[in-house]
């Protein structure tokens, strides 16, 4: 048996000279330096006594390093597990002994602070920085370019990644080696992923659409990258002539089809824009075509699934949907009540199956036995609807459902709505306690830069658009929505601080 993923990855070796990542100092590593440095990282592993199942936790800067070493333990059979670079020490703490892992890397600045925590639950620690320097690659140096990869079926881990805590604590999903496997390979061919691309990598490597989407799509199709620490407009619009795909989440979009930088000449060597992990308004979606020809194409994963749906390749990109359920994936839309299967246009919740859904949280068997049908379908916590042409909308979270006076309210609707007037930035409705509703449909509004916005004059206008139960009870004007890393907007963090509103 050989090793399930990364004999996929040898096999779509483009040569070992074949650039694999360029980084912004102008350091290259071709795919020969991908197997001897991934080689020499595992071996440094095995020493310190991973074994195969073991898990590996990585909380490091993103850097060429820091994915070889990711490489390392799918090789040695170690299960990766990368964690968020803001997480604090307390933070740290939880998920180091939730995992147990055997052997831990951090940063070299946080090291001190963590050794207490790293030998309290058993593990070896190890540091790496940014730029490829810490005791890891110290001793790596050290050792060989060749090594025997470890065994690993389909169904063996290869990662634990924890989800981004949108709606609560972060649960470690278990992937395993086919999850991703059988992941890359259907986007490359969705995608169109050849070993001529070159990928513009600005995403963080922590989350499954820096990691495994654009990672592991690059190495199936013997891609390239090049590789940014984070978003940063000047870098990705100098690349732009030399690249041919960017991936993103809707943040990058929203920026980049702002800045005059961004149009049809500049971007005449790309051939894909690609966004998901949140929701991209149409807005952006028309602003971004209209300065540059290209329909952004957008795609709809999480943690747990990996990618379930994108928009075509070929033919209509429909903004506002996340496209066709991806080849080998079922999804349907069941009757949050009951459970029951729903007809085309009806919205309820999002449920998925196929090769790429995960094999459960880490250490949580009631979630996970709870999250799964009998059928094998995974309930994703998202609500959306399939329209009659078999494009998947997704509506917003279950848990962002508001409940008013009996009635199901969704909020994109109203915000969809309040984003149409005039001065209006973005939007996000909220329910919170209410009295005599249950909970209160609440508008959190962000005006443009220097717009007189009035809160009797938005429910005026919400007035003649929307039925009366929808309607929001307050407007609140804020300056800015809060967003985690992934662009995600924190809508737990708005109820939190409004939830005596109407006490
Ligand atoms: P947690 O599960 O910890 O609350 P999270 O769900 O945000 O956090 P992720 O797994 O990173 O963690 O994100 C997956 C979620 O992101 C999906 O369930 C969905 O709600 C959202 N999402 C991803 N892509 C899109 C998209 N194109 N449009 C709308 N929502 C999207
Ligand atoms: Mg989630």
């Amino acid at each position: 048996m050989p090793n399930h993923l990364f004999h996929a990855i040898r096999a779509a070796l483009p040569g070992q000279d074949a650039v694999f990542i360029e980084t912004q100092d102008g350091r290259v590593w071709t795919y020969g330096d991908m197997l001897g440095q991934s080689a020499r990282i595992a071996h440094v592993l095995t020493e310190r006594g991973v074994q195969p199942g073991d898990r590996v936790a990585v909380q490091v800067e993103k850097s060429a390093e820091s994915l070889m070493l990711y490489l390392a333990c799918v090789r040695c059979g170690a299960v990766y597990l990368p964690l968020n670079t803001g997480y604090t020490v307390a933070e740290l703490d939880y998920f180091f002994n939730d995992a147990k892992p055997a052997v831990i890397v951090v940063s070299p600045q946080n090291a001190d602070r963590l050794a207490e925590t790293v030998k309290g639950c058993g593990a070896v620690l190890e540091t790496l920085d940014d730029h490829g320097g810490g005791s890891l690659m110290e001793s790596a140096r050290a050792a060989a370019t060749d090594f025997d990869d470890v065994e690993r079926g389909p169904d063996d881990l290869a990662a634990i990644l924890y989800t981004s805590g949108t709606t609560g604590r972060s649960k470690g999903a278990m992937l395993s080696h086919d999850n991703l496997l059988s992941n890359a390979l259907t986007l490359r061919e969705s995608w169109r992923f050849t070993a001529q691309d070159r990928l513009i990598h600005a995403l963080p490597i922590f989350h499954t659409h820096g990691l495994f989407v654009a990672t592991n799509v690059i190495l199936v199709s013997g891609a390239s990258m090049f590789l940014l620490p984070k978003f940063d407009a000047d870098a990705i619009v100098a690349r732009l002539p030399k690249s041919s795909v960017l991936m993103g989440v809707p943040t990058f979009y929203v920026r980049l089809a702002q800045d005059d930088r961004v149009n049809h000449d500049s971007t005449a060597n790309m051939r894909l824009f690609i966004s998901g992990s949140a929701p991209l308004l149409a807005e952006t979606h028309d602003t971004f075509r209209a300065r540059t020809g290209h329909a952004i194409l957008e795609r709809y994963g999480m943690t747990e699934t990996n990618m379930n749906t994108s928009n075509p390749y070929d033919g209509d990109r429909i903004a506002g949907t996340v496209g066709f359920p991806l080849p080998g994936v079922d999804i349907r839309v069941v009757d949050m009540e009951n459970g029951a299967a729903l007809p085309a246009g009806e919205t309820g919740m999002l449920e998925v199956r196929g090769p790429n859904v995960f094999k459960g949280y880490w250490n949580m068997p009631e979630k996970t036995k709870a999250e799964f049908r009998d059928d094998g379908f995974f309930i994703t916590g998202d609500l959306g609807l399939i329209d009659e042409r078999g494009y998947v909308h997704i509506v917003g979270r279950g848990k962002d459902l508001v409940i008013s006076g009996g009635y199901n309210i969704y909020p994109k609707e109203i915000e969809s709505e309040i984003d149409l007037i005039d001065g209006v930035l973005e939007s996000a409705v909220i329910g919170v306690p209410h009295a005599d509703f249950g909970e209160g449909v609440t508008a959190v509004v962000v005006p443009k830069t220097g717009a007189a916005l009035k809160e009797d004059e938005i429910l005026a206008a919400l007035g003649e658009r929307l039925a009366r139960y929808k309607l929001p009870k307050r407007v609140l004007f804020v300056e800015e929505l809060p967003r985690n890393t992934m662009g995600k907007v924190q809508k737990n963090l708005l109820r939190e601080a409004w939830k005596d509103l109407y006490a």
